[in-house]
């Protein structure tokens, strides 16, 4: 193989593709992120709940379960060490009614089946005396959940990048990817204005989130291996208008396929709440463009967003929540399907050396995200 342009491309310059390029370079890699947008961190990395997950919810053994709590603990290390904020603010998992007891215990014991040893069992009474507005029948406390601000960490994983040697190129779209004469990949990147340009790299990341069906569509594979199709679902958030009579999450029993509209305070302390579950019409990433626009749908959304808040928070003032914004998570099933594991494949499943394709890297994708960098420099 004659030398390729760059050792190792990232596609995708999200939470999780700036942790591989960060691992990656760390581990000896000259890499290169190529980014569609103007800036980092544009989509689903910026418009999540900021939370760094406990790990509570997941299979164990999973690679959502090990990642989370791995990553939960490399999170807080690197925030701590990169000076980027993050509050240890703990969370409550609260039963409304004594009916949800029996998920609130069986959420506690699958937490423990994945490592999570430090939940704390609460009655009414004494989540109350953690938090005076909180209704509930029951309530278990992760001490270890906190939030974190999602665009310093960003920040902070590029300059590691940049400091090791590693540069991300903005404005460049990765069209199609294909294997060279000489066994190294050929992508072919569009920037807009000019004639598409190629670049050749012995190694490449996919980390395109919701763009990563389309793409994986576009690259090499073996004749019987199937590109994962990525399902948008969109989650809308409120913010609180006046400060929070709360300083821990709150967050009620998850629903199938997502965990519920809970309170959650960004690392200033402002509470926001949401995100619903909204999916999308156009079911498959391969002809979709994500819409970050914020619909009150005359007024329906506000209204199940305060009768779910107030299962939980009835002093929830009236006209106290503000449209916030718009994620879109990337899942890889659709309604009523059951949620299957972050898929992360190399040869094994897609039969192509030097290769490694993220899929579906919904929650706990934040938390996880030096843990999935860690394991994706491992796979190269
Ligand atoms: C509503 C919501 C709430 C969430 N809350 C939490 C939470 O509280 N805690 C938690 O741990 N996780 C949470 N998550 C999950 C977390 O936000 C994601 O797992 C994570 O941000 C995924 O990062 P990513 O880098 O894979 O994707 P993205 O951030 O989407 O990055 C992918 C990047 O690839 C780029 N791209 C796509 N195609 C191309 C191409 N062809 N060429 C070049 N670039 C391309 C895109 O422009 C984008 O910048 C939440 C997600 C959502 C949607």
């Amino acid at each position: 193989m004659t030398a390729p342009d760059v050792e190792t491309v990232v596609v995708g310059a999200g939470v999780v593709g700036l942790a591989a390029a960060r691992a990656l370079a760390l581990a000896g890699h000259d890499v290169l992120v190529v980014e569609r947008h103007a800036a980092i961190g544009q989509e689903t990395s910026s418009r999540s709940s900021e939370v760094i997950h406990a790990g509570l919810y997941y299979p164990p053994g999973s690679l959502r379960a090990t990642l989370c709590v791995e990553g939960r603990r490399l999170l807080y290390d690197f925030a701590d060490a990169a000076g980027v904020p993050v509050v240890r603010c703990g969370k409550l998992l609260v039963a409304a009614t004594a009916e949800e007891g029996p998920r609130l215990d069986a959420l506690a014991v699958n937490a423990r089946a994945c490592g999570v040893s430090d939940l704390v069992a609460l009655s009414a009474a004494e989540a109350r005396r953690l938090e005076p507005e909180l209704a509930c029948a029951a309530a278990v406390l992760s001490p270890s959940t906190g939030v974190i601000d999602s665009h310093a960490l960003m920040v902070a994983l590029e300059g590691h990048l940049r400091a090791e040697g590693g540069s991300v190129v903005l404005n460049h779209a990765v069209e199609e990817i294909g294997i060279g004469r000489d066994g190294a990949f050929e992508l072919t990147i569009a920037t807009g204005t000019q004639a598409p340009s190629r670049l050749s790299a012995r190694n490449v990341v996919l980390a395109a989130g919701l763009g990563a069906t389309r793409l994986g569509e576009r690259a090499p594979r073996r004749a019987a291996y199937r590109v994962p199709e990525v399902y948008p679902a969109r989650g809308h958030y409120y913010a609180l208008a006046s400060p929070a009579p709360f300083r821990h999450l709150v967050y009620p029993m998850p629903e199938t396929g997502w965990l519920g509209i809970h309170l959650t305070l960004d690392v200033s302390g402002r509470a926001k709440f949401g995100p619903d579950l909204e999916w999308q019409a156009s079911l498959n990433t391969q002809h979709y463009e994500p819409s970050y626009v914020f619909d009150e749908k005359d007024g329906a959304r506000r209204t199940a967003f305060e009768e779910a808040i107030r299962r939980y928070w009835p002093g929830l003032p009236g006209n106290a929540l503000e449209p916030a914004y718009v994620g879109v998570r990337p899942k890889l099933y659709k309604p009523g399907e059951a949620a299957p594991d972050f898929a992360i494949h190399g040869h094994a499943q897609h039969g192509i050396e030097r290769l490694v394709a993220l899929y579906g890297i919904e929650s706990p994708g934040l938390t996880s995200s030096l843990a999935i960098g860690a394991h994706v420099a491992a796979m190269l």
